[in-house]
């Protein structure tokens, strides 16, 4: 729903909106008249239905939720509904909260996720990653979103975190202040959340890999470090 128009089916994407039964429309925060950020955000949840409670609890709110599939739920308006989940950037964006246990100690045997990463810029120094299905239906988010699908969503492809060929794992300097407009990582600004998926949207839609290439690179340039090097596959500049 953007707008208050029905926008579905979306390529890659399996949506279900708060206009069905069963899924709860947070109330908005407010009136725009169009979002210019998507902001990415890791739940330290297990499943959609107890991440829909502990926003609740908290006060505060999200546009999307993304399951372990990659399925996701709407939860508000993504172009006129202001919700709380960016704090200086709740004005200009809408969000995506990727379901994810995050810690290794939130993890239980049966569960979608089992790989976890060293990783110096995750709170506590481990990742847990995510599933390839939800990487994946992060990037089609961020293609859908980028390529002005409807009025009200001005999202530009544009990566904030990429600075002299290295993708941010943490804070960004020019994302203290909003708006910011293109795809950010909760973690530029806030918690150590959505960087690791801004940078497989990024291989995927911009350096061209296929998911499942996409997938161990964003791994491999996540792991052990505190900045992903992605200087090798940067589009290389026209010789004067
Ligand atoms: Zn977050």
């Amino acid at each position: 729903m953007v707008g208050g128009k029905a926008t579905c089916p979306v390529e890659g994407l399996s949506i279900r909106t708060f206009a069905e039964d069963g899924v709860h429309r947070f109330p908005s925060k407010g009136k725009r008249a169009r979002a210019v950020e998507l902001v990415i955000h890791e739940t330290v949840t297990r499943s959609v239905d107890s991440t829909i409670a502990v926003l609740k609890k908290r006060g505060l709110s999200v546009h999307l939720v993304m399951g372990a599939d990659g399925a996701l739920t709407q939860h508000g308006d993504l172009a006129t509904d202001i919700l709380w989940h960016a704090s200086q950037h709740n004005g200009p964006s809408f969000g995506v909260e990727v379901v994810n246990p995050y810690y290794p100690s939130y993890l239980k045997l049966g569960l979608p996720w089992d790989r976890v990463i060293k990783a110096p810029w995750a709170h506590k120094g481990e990742y847990v990653l995510p599933t390839p299905a939800q990487a994946e239906a992060v990037a089609a988010l961020v293609r859908w979103t980028t390529s002005a699908p409807a009025p009200g969503i001005a999202v530009p492809r544009v990566w904030p975190g990429l600075r002299d060929g290295r993708f941010a794992l943490g804070l960004v300097p020019a994302a203290a202040k909003a708006p910011l407009p293109g795809v950010l990582a909760h973690q530029y600004f806030g918690h150590a959340d959505g960087s690791m998926l801004v940078l497989y949207a990024w291989l995927r839609l911009e350096a061209g890999l296929a998911p499942d290439v996409a997938f161990e690179e964003a791994v491999k340039r996540a792991t052990g470090v505190r900045r992903a090097d992605v200087r090798d596959l940067l589009p290389t500049p026209a010789v004067a």
